[in-house]
């Protein structure tokens, strides 16, 4: 009788005293306290008629409770389903409609616009906050603070994580315990966490790089976390000091890097810092290793994947590269037409298979079938190479690729050359409508502080670094690029946006 995630994750520090948590306001949540806390909630979720296998989906403010109650589904073998935040009522109508939630958490704030959501998709509707209050906690209280766990296996589904929307719909991606479990154990290992690591936790915790990847590694290694609610950075300062590590997407190393209090002093103690979500500006891992001494360790993956690789721990970590494929991961790059595996140092769609993948997107077989092949490998949708040192680079989305007369175009080759011009801070290539072309490369560039970039003149210098084709047909100058909450650039917005340039 077991349930491998729980026991590896949580069972493991039942009854101990050590800290885990420590919470802005000073307080420090030790192991015991966080478990009594999710096993009140487990028998809460028993309580409401749960049983193994449904689904609850949680849309609330990052707090020590809101991981309980990830804890609180894996004890009770119900499937987590954490929502962005920042989603609108109509937007989670989807989410818990499509998941076929029974039972939807929401901030007691959030009750008037997600009642008739709940209601609609036949949801029981409970709320939570940061602070001990709203039914669910009301109905916690009176419980008890130990509950038998219940049986799984590694094969059972432990959630359903939606993708970040960044090319469209998110999909339900289903991941099994063995699924999360796995890519905790290889990462754990791979960099080195311990007990004695205490991690800054400033990323959002519903999705994967903030609850599984940081998460997931500092439970199996008895570490703890310095738990914020979202990335300030004067906050990030302020605890660095009592840190060992950091996990943060691209804009937390810029926006460290734009503080004057962030200094070399303040990192020397710090054991490692780690990028993902998002590409890392080469000139942003330059920069900082110019400014503290630390080379940042980027890796990639994904929802559907959890991690796929990584920079070395004691290696070269290079800058512009995600590193090899993590022990266990199988990577190859194919030609996205015939499939066939192409040689290192071409160009082609990312594969990858291992204890890491998926089970499938829930109620889209299609999807499923299509991206999924049946001996295993799923079809990423990131285009990128295997360069001479076996270091894998990324070079966009499938979806960016521009097709403009016919010849493909990679935006971040582009945006390379852009990005090192002067006044330019970073850019972003995207393909528009185009009637003579198809489609046609538009440059947005963003500003630096204080410059102006010169369009005529960057354009010039484009056309001796480029060949013509690559060269974008105009630049658009611009204060900042839109992103998601994951730090992402929404290209999709971006050419929604400039879709009529040249019509
Ligand atoms: P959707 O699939 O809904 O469009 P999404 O792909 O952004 O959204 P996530 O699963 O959160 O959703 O993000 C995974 C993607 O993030 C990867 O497929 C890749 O494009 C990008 N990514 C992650 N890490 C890196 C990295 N280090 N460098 C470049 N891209 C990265
Ligand atoms: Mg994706």
């Amino acid at each position: 009788m077991a349930n491998p995630l729980f026991d590896a994750l949580f069972g493991r520090h039942q009854g101990k005293d050590t800290p885990f948590l420590h919470l802005p306001d000073g307080q420090t949540l030790t192991h015991a306290a966080f478990l009594a806390r999710t096993a009140r909630f487990a028998n809460a979720f028993a309580a409401c008629g749960l049983i193994a296998g449904d689904r609850v989906a949680v849309q609330i403010d990052k707090s020590a409770d809101a991981l309980a109650l990830y804890a609180a589904c894996v004890q009770a073998g119900l499937v987590f389903l954490p929502l962005n935040t920042a989603y609108k009522p109509a937007e989670v109508d989807y989410f818990v409609s499509n998941s076929g939630a029974k039972v939807l958490v929401c901030d007691p704030a959030k009750t008037s616009g997600l009642a008739p959501v709940a209601k609609g998709a036949q949801a029981r509707l409970e709320t939570l906050d940061g602070s001990g209050g709203g039914t669910l906690a009301d109905l916690a209280e009176a419980q008890s603070e130990t509950f038998d766990t219940i049986d799984r296996s590694q094969g059972d589904l432990a959630a359903f994580l939606y993708t970040s929307g960044t090319t469209g719909r998110s999909k339900g991606a289903m991941l099994s315990q063995a699924n999360l479990l796995s890519n905790a154990e290889t990462l754990k290992e791979f960099w080195r966490f311990t007990e004695r690591d205490v991690l800054l936790h400033a990323l959002p915790i519903f999705h994967t790089h903030g609850l599984f990847v940081a998460t997931n590694i500092i439970l199996l290694s008895g570490g703890s976390m310095v738990f914020l609610p979202k990335l300030d950075v004067d906050e990030l300062i302020r605890f660095m000091p009592r840190a060992t590590s950091l996990m943060g997407v691209p804009t937390f190393y810029t926006r460290l890097l734009d503080h004057p209090g962030f200094t070399r002093d303040l990192t020397s103690h710090m054991r490692l810092f780690i990028s993902g979500s998002a590409p890392l500006l080469a000139e942003t891992h330059k920069a900082f290793e110019a400014r503290t001494g630390h080379r940042i360790l980027e890796r990639y993956g994904m929802t559907e994947t959890n991690m796929n690789t990584s920079n070395p721990y004691d290696g070269d970590r290079r800058a512009g590269t995600v590193g090899h494929p993590l022990p266990g991961v199988e990577l190859k790059v194919t030609d996205p037409d015939s499939g066939t595996t192409l040689p290192d140092g071409e160009i082609g769609v990312i594969e990858v298979r291992g204890p890491n993948v998926f089970q499938g997107y829930w109620q889209m077989p299609e999807k499923t079938a299509a991206e999924l092949r049946s001996d295993g490998f799923f079809i990423t949708g990131d285009l990128g190479l295997i360069d001479d040192q076996g270091y894998v680079q990324i070079v966009g989305r499938g979806k960016d690729l521009i097709i403009s007369g016919g010849y493909n175009i990679y935006p971040k080759e582009v945006e390379l050359v852009l990005d090192d011009q002067p006044g330019v801070l970073e850019s972003a290539v995207i393909g528009v409508p185009h009637g003579d072309l198809g489609e046609a490369p538009l440059g947005i560039l963003v500003r630096e502080k204080g410059a102006e970039p010169d369009s005529e003149a960057i354009l010039a210098q484009l056309n001796t670094d480029l060949a013509r084709f690559k060269c974008p047909r105009k630049l658009i100058v611009v204060d900042a690029l839109p992103r998601n909450t994951m730090g992402k650039v929404q290209k999709n917005v971006l050419r929604e946006t400039y879709a009529d340039v040249f019509g």
